[in-house]
């Protein structure tokens, strides 16, 4: 409970930050229920090959429709589930709603695709995540297993526990892909990179929001992009808004790209709809 001696102008809670703690409470609260209210969507964004900008895979990104608050950004409500481990069941449903599109993508167009999933440290590292049935679930759909992308972030490779380590070592070994998330936002060790068998590795929007000609941020990621093809690892570049940046990055040797200049995240109807035209519309209204 806050406690205050006014006359001092001394308050351990603020009214606001009072505010913000019921408001994460009732956030907690609802959480628990919304997989039961299916109020989980999976979105999906096209991640496009730069010299061709054919549709190459697709991100699946969670997206929670909330009664009261509406759309809540998965930025808020992931890291509350990572807490309260919520985010085991969250992950099985993201990964069945994966197996589900790719199994119509199959039906529809006689062709293998590829979705990539975030998966959250705490999912490795808990024990009865889900995580272990994973490849059987790929078999039972009779989906190859390189059909995933698992998409890591830099922690952790920083020190990852030997449950992780084994974990995500087994998955590699199925045939699963992996994906090095955010890079550049923390610290990751390069031996680790290449021991883990990482196949792409995915710059983050930071770096590509300031590429201009001639900058520091391009020379930046021109420098990962022939150190991750050093490392026999593909680049994605996240949160390519305009034009210019897909054009530097193309020439940069970047191999894929994703964001809004290509397409949002959309729902999974939408998604087979563009999917099935084949081709990428850039938008031309920034
Ligand atoms: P992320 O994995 O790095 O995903 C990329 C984020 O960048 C997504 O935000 C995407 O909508 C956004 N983005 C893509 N292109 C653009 C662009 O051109 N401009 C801008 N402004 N944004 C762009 P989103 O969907 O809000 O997700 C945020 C983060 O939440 C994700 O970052 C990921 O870390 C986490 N997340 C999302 N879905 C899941 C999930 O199913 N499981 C877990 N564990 N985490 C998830
Ligand atoms: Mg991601
Ligand atoms: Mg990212
Ligand atoms: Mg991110």
């Amino acid at each position: 409970k806050a406690k205050s001696n006014g006359r001092n102008g001394f308050e351990f809670f603020s009214a606001d930050m009072r505010i913000r703690a019921q408001a994460r409470m009732q956030l907690l609260k609802d959480l628990r229920s919304a997989i039961d209210l299916h109020q989980f969507e999976l979105f999906y964004q096209p991640i496009v090959a730069l010299n061709d900008l054919h549709i190459h895979k697709a991100e699946g990104l969670i997206r929670w429709h909330h009664p009261v608050n509406g759309l809540v950004s998965p930025d808020s409500f992931i890291p509350l589930a990572e807490e309260t481990r919520q985010i085991n069941v969250l992950g099985q449903f993201v990964f069945a709603q994966a197996i589900q599109t790719l199994t119509e993508i199959k039906a529809a167009s006689g062709q293998q695709f590829q979705i990539s999933v975030n998966v959250s440290p705490v999912q490795l590292s808990t024990a009865d995540s889900g995580i272990d049935d994973w490849c059987d679930m790929l078999a039972a759909a009779q989906l190859p297993a390189s059909s995933i992308v698992a998409e890591i972030t830099e922690g952790l490779m920083v020190n990852p526990e030997a449950l992780t380590q084994s974990r995500l070592k087994r998955l590699v070994q199925s045939g699963m892909e992996l994906a090095l998330d955010d890079f550049g936002t923390g610290y990751s060790s390069l031996a680790y990179l290449q021991e883990m068998d990482t196949d792409y590795l995915k710059i983050d929007k930071r770096f590509v929001d300031n590429i201009k000609a001639d900058s520091q941020e391009l020379a930046l990621c021109e420098a990962i992009i022939v150190m991750a093809h050093q490392l026999g690892l593909k680049v994605i570049a996240e949160g390519i808004e305009t034009p210019l940046q897909m054009e530097l990055l193309l020439k940069a040797g970047c191999d894929y790209g994703q964001g809004y200049l290509f397409a949002k995240p959309m729902p999974k109807k939408e998604f087979m709809t563009l999917l099935s035209s084949n081709k990428v519309v850039i938008s031309n209204n920034k």
